[in-house]
Parts: structure tokens; sequence; C-alpha cells
């Protein structure tokens, strides 16, 4: 069977290796190809492209275009308001999103809770409106969102607004002198390779916190995570929450279930060969 992954630009992306583990893992003689497309060819690739693909995986900028060109779309995936994985049932595609999944999973292994917890939220991009969702899931006692444009961050997250109207929005400048949480979580791509000096926030910034987690999963330990641990913070980065989101994929298109085992050898063997 033949699955991909579709983005705008793809150079380095980790997933093709990703599931080339998992097909080895499972001895399984499928392909993963990355399809970059210009979002004028996004429409007319999706209109065919079960005809070649069991399953995609989408990546920016295209996590929300999609939407419109499938057959139907999961209620988690709308509630998000993005979709990270389509299965193909003939020509018809079916949106979900593992991103979700994949950020439960990695807060669950690294040990991090967030009930009851004042979690701050940086960012309000795409991978965020995922994060959210689940901050939200937790019953966290209060939650922030720091954003270089409030208006902005309103208009993308407007759906968690209706939701729940406890989201507060602050500045990066406001953060830092008038908020106190326990949970940092970075959504930003600041401090991403290549700009690895980088941080979203100052050390100061993370005085007090238990955890800093960042998305970002390349360096190994950001800027944002060396001041996090400073600080005395538990830490985690990306890996393994975009190991487990491909896994999580890799369910919906093979409709089984896999063992949790799986997440935890692919990663380690993932973290060893970069
Ligand atoms: P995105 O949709 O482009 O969103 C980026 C967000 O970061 C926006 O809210 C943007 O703010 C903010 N931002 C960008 N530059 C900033 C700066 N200099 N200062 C403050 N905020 C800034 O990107 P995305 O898809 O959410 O991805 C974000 C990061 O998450 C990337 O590094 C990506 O690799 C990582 N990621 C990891 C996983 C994983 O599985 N580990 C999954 C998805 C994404 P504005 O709205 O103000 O522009």
């Amino acid at each position: 069977m033949k699955f991909g992954l579709i983005g705008e630009k793809l150079g380095h992306s980790l997933s093709p290796q990703i599931h080339n583990l998992f097909f080895k893992e499972l001895g399984l003689d499928n392909t993963y190809d990355l399809i970059e497309l210009k979002p004028e060819e996004l429409e007319e690739f999706l209109a065919t492209a079960g005809n070649t693909y069991a399953g995609l995986n989408v990546t920016i900028p295209y996590k929300v275009d999609v939407m419109e060109s499938l057959k139907s779309v999961s209620l988690d995936a709308k509630a998000i308001g993005a979709v990270n994985t389509i299965q193909f049932k003939g020509e018809n595609g079916f949106g979900f999103n593992t991103d979700y999944f994949g950020f439960g999973r990695m807060l669950d292994n690294a040990g991090i809770k967030l009930a009851n917890k004042t979690v701050v939220m940086l960012g309000n991009g795409g991978a965020a409106k995922a994060v959210l969702q689940y901050i939200l899931s937790q019953f966290p006692a209060e939650v922030y969102v720091a954003t270089r444009d409030e208006d902005k961050a309103r208009e993308k997250l407007v759906d968690f607004l209706t939701r729940k109207e406890d989201i507060k929005f602050v500045s990066y400048e406001e953060l830092a002198t008038r908020v106190h949480g326990d949970v940092m979580i970075n959504t930003t791509p600041v401090g991403m390779h290549p700009n690895v000096d980088d941080s979203p926030v100052t050390k100061e910034a993370l005085a007090g916190y238990e955890a800093a987690v960042d998305i970002i999963y390349n360096p190994e330990v950001t800027k944002f995570l060396a001041y996090g641990k400073e600080q005395g913070c538990v830490t985690c980065n990306g890996l393994y929450m975009l190991v487990a989101q491909a896994i999580a994929s890799e369910e919906i298109w093979l409709e089984r279930k896999l063992p949790d085992t799986l997440i935890a050898k692919i990663e380690r063997e993932l973290r060893e060969s970069l």
C-alpha cells in the first residue's frame, strides 16, 4: 500500500523515517512518499489521490484547507479545526487529527499532568489548536495563550472561545511579569533549527514553573527547554509527539490497534539515528 505526506515544503520531514521504521517493525511492504504541492495544486491532487494512496498525512499549510475536499471529517478533527490524516476509501477521503493524541501521549510519557494546573500555551498556529483542545480536555485551573497579536489569535481560536470563555490572552511582556503558571508549552517554531539560539520567552519568565514542554523536536534541547531545565522544570521535546501521531495515523489506515510500546521503540530508534 502507498502512503505519503502532503505539504508545501517538506525537505526536513522525519515522517518517512518514522513510517519506514514502522513498516520494517511490522514486516509491511508499504511505501511513504513526500509530496510537495503548491496551494493551487491541492484540490486537483486530492480529487484523484485515492486512486494511488491508501492514506495521507497533511502538514503546513494545508491542515485546514484539505477539509473542504473530504467526504467527511471526524468529530475530533472538526473540534480542533484541522486535519493531519486522511484515509481513502476509493476516491473518498475521510479526515482525522492525530496531533491531539500525539500531544497527550507525549505528556503521559513525560509524567506531566495538566489537571488543576495553570497552563500557558505560547502561539496560536495550526499545532496550537490540537494542543489547546487537549489542554482544555484535562480540566486545568486556568489557561493562558501568549500571542504577538491578540485580535488575530482570537480570530484563529474563535471556536475554542465560544466553548471555553476562560482562555485568557496575554502578550509576551505580560506573561513575564503578570502570569504565574505551572506548565508552559511552546507551540511556536521559535528556537527550531537553524535558529537554535532563539527562545520565545526569557529564562526569567519560566521561574516557578513545574514543567516546560516544547513541541519542537530539532534540536533535541531547544533554548526554551534549556531555560526550563535551569529553572528546575521537568522538560520534554516534541519527538515523542511526532512518533505517537504517526503511529495513530497508521492505526487509522490499517484499521487495527497497535501496542503503545511501539511508540517508545520507534522514538528511541529515531532519536539514536538523528
Ligand atoms: P504555524 O501554523 O505556522 O504557527 C506558528 C505560530 O507561532 C503562530 O501562532 C505564530 O504567531 C507563532 N510565531 C511564529 N514566529 C513567532 C515569533 N517570532 N514570536 C512569537 N510567536 C511566533 O506552525 P505550526 O504548524 O503550528 O507549527 C509550529 C511548530 O510546531 C513548528 O516548529 C513545528 O515543527 C512544530 N510541530 C511539531 C509537531 C510534533 O509532532 N512534535 C506537530 C506539529 C507542529 P502569529 O500568529 O503571530 O504569526
